[in-house]
């Protein structure tokens, strides 16, 4: 096994790097392919002045990358967090090439974030950071050219801002700009679910691929924002007992079943999930190796590392989080047999119904929840077959399968296309 530091361990461009690599090598990648696909095609870094409400102006640092282009518009998040850097977002941005093409939607792939502490920052001082920000990046965002969605520490309303403030610059309103909208402004009908609903849909799969039944299914979800959230209400809804919510301020446990629409209600009041009358506390990183069936990690990333994945007990790690467990981590859960679905397959759910909101946008048409829905659930089943299946040709485990899947499909794209130098 490497020995990294976990300094290097946990660095995100390193461990997508590390991954792709090793897929590109096993789909023997032509060499000047595997240059262009490895790197972004663009890195765009912004300062933005912001008016502060105590009247004093603070400069906060934003990024935007671009990893390609090659089979449609770039497409990715934007993430509001202290932990924002460069190296994150690089690897985020070739994390939604990849997710794009594994559920084969016609997009490349980007990110952007900024760093700063929404929790710190008031409405009107999001807002305004937002708007200059969108007004920095306004000649490299566009239906055909880049479509921002949330991420960490944004929402509807941080995309309300941005579709206004390209619009008002544009002198036209131009919802398909940016999704995860809400629904009266752009939105799609589901959007909000759809990454929890995504991932309740792959741990369908699995659970029928492994023979296992849902019925006494218990599962362990960290971090319980919108896709956690998500993941745990409509995992509940079809039958799986969650027994154990982790979040950044304390855990939950119950092993009858955690009443997810009421942990909801009381988080809404509470601001915290902690105090919930219906689980005992448990400690928030003990809980992650709590015996169950499925754990879901949708926080954040390196949860899962080499100081804690010898004592994972859960038989499916299903990652709602973007890039949650490291290089060396996925060695020794290999050795435990644990059933990873990928977070490029795991929480596709959430770009493809922005794939369908983006469609709606350009259409001026708009298709009902269970329109939405039962094409949302088409696409992740058929991407579970495929990874899976590819998996098993060639011989690979499922991340692996996964990367290889969409570099093939976007080094196939690439060279179609023909490198214009
Ligand atoms: P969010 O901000 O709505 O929720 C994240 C939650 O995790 C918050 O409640 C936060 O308090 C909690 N948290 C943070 N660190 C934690 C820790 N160490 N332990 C326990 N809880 C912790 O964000 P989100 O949109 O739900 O995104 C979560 C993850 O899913 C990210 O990795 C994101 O990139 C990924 N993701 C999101 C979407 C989407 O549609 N929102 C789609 C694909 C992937």
């Amino acid at each position: 096994m490497q020995t990294l530091t976990l300094e290097q361990e946990t660095n995100p461009w390193e461990a997508q790097a590390a991954r792709f690599d090793f897929a590109a090598r096993k789909l023997n990648l032509d060499e000047g392919i595997w240059k262009v696909l490895r790197y972004p095609a663009r890195e765009i870094i912004v300062h933005i002045p912001v008016g502060m409400d105590d009247g004093s102006i603070e400069v906060f640092t934003g990024y935007r990358v671009q990893h390609s282009i090659a089979r449609g518009p770039a497409k990715g998040g934007i993430r509001y967090s202290p932990d924002v850097s460069l190296d994150e977002v690089r690897a985020l941005a070739s994390w939604m090439t990849w997710k794009c093409a594994v559920v084969n939607i016609p997009f490349g792939g980007a990110k952007g974030g900024v760093i700063c502490d929404p929790k710190k920052m008031s409405q009107g001082e999001l807002e305004r950071m937002t708007r200059r920000y969108t007004a920095e990046l306004v000649e490299f965002i566009g239906p055909e050219k880049d479509v921002p969605a949330p991420d960490m520490g944004t929402n509807e309303q941080t995309m309300a801002w941005i579709m206004d403030t390209y619009s008002m610059h544009l002198r036209q309103t131009c919802t398909a700009v940016v999704t995860g909208k809400p629904v009266n402004i752009g939105g799609s009908r589901g959007r909000r679910e759809a990454t929890g609903r995504g991932i309740s849909v792959v741990c369908d799969e699995a659970l029928k691929y492994l023979g296992m039944p849902v019925e006494g299914c218990r599962v362990i979800v960290q971090g319980f924002g919108n896709v956690g959230s998500n993941s745990a209400k409509l995992l509940a809804e079809k039958g799986y007992t969650i027994i154990g919510i982790a979040e950044y301020d304390g855990g939950l446990f119950n092993s009858n079943g955690i009443d997810v629409p009421a942990l909801i209600e009381h988080r809404s009041h509470a601001g915290t999930i902690v105090g919930f009358a219906g689980a005992e506390a448990a400690d928030k990183d003990d809980l992650i190796t709590y015996p169950c069936e499925i754990l879901i990690p949708a926080a954040t990333e390196n949860v899962v590392t080499s100081r804690n994945a010898d004592r994972l007990r859960c038989k499916i790690l299903c990652e709602g989080a973007n890039g949650p467990t490291t290089t060396v981590a996925d060695e020794i859960l290999a050795d435990k047999r644990v059933f990873i679905i990928p977070d490029i397959l795991a929480n596709a759910g959430g770009v493809t119904t922005s794939y369908f909101e983006w469609v709606q946008d350009r259409m001026g048409y708009f298709w009902t929840e269970a329109e939405v829905n039962q094409r949302l659930d088409a696409i992740m089943s058929q991407s579970f077959q495929d990874v899976v299946a590819y998996a098993t040709s060639h011989a690979v485990n499922n991340r692996i399968a996964a990367y290889m899947l969409a570099i093939d499909r976007v080094a196939y794209t690439t060279k179609q296309r023909g490198i214009y130098a």
